[in-house]
């Protein structure tokens, strides 16, 4: 019987740092007030406010916004970072395909499972080729006109699909960056191996509890190896 690994897009594969930093300097640049002075933060000091999951408002309070600059700073934030146009600065994370490949030559059912609507996930795959790797029965992304809750109540949800629809397997691995895959892969009791490469901090990802905690997509398929 088959082992099946469910992987998250955003995180174990991609690295979104580059497009959130770059969101992060166009808002702050438009919503600060006239010759008041903001603080841009360095990306890394940046990124390190967002895996320790510091809101958006309260990053624009740290980056020299007034409270009411901070709020329209957070809500041009939170409706700019999924424009289509800014994905262009993600980038793939080192060594994923080498990864997937040997994922794939050790006969693991691969799928995919991201909060990506599914025209984001689209420019990805058009860019990486990632159908090399996940079927397209094995894609679960949210609709492109999805009305988005949050993603510890959707992610589930995806989940749920997933669980009805895909061939029963013997083991199902989960592997994520953030509580939102915890929280999917606790509700059907798959095991979870949580990776740093992606927006969590090891604190945050701790107190979620994952069955593991490793560095990256590498380390995650040792893990999957050992098992199987
Ligand atoms: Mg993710």
């Amino acid at each position: 019987m088959e082992t099946r690994v469910i992987t998250d897009f955003d995180g174990p594969l991609m690295n979104v740092s580059g497009r959130y930093y770059h969101v992060y300097q166009l808002c702050l640049e438009k919503n600060r007030a006239d010759q008041s002075d903001i603080r841009l933060l360095p990306k890394s000091e940046f990124w390190q406010l967002k895996r320790n999951r510091v809101t958006e408002e309260e990053i624009g309070i740290i980056s020299g916004l007034g409270e009411f600059e901070a709020k329209s700073f957070a809500k041009m934030r939170k409706a700019t970072v999924h424009d289509l146009c800014y994905f262009e600065h993600d980038e793939i994370i080192p060594g994923v395909f080498e990864s997937l490949e040997r994922a794939q030559n050790m006969g693991l059912d691969l799928a995919l499972m991201t909060m990506r609507r599914r025209r984001e996930l689209e420019q990805a795959f058009q860019r990486y080729q990632f159908e090399r790797f996940f079927r397209e029965d094995r894609c679960y992304c949210l609709a492109d006109d999805f009305i988005k809750t949050t993603d510890v109540q959707d992610k589930p949800t995806l989940m749920d699909r997933a669980q009805r629809e895909l061939p029963p397997v013997q083991s199902t691995w989960m592997i994520g960056d953030t509580e939102a895959d915890i929280a999917a892969a606790k509700k059907y009791q798959v095991k979870m191996i949580a990776v740093l490469s992606g927006i969590r901090s090891r604190d945050l990802l701790e107190k979620y509890d994952p069955d593991y905690i490793v560095d990256d997509l590498a380390q995650a398929i040792d893990l999957i190896a050992e098992h199987v």
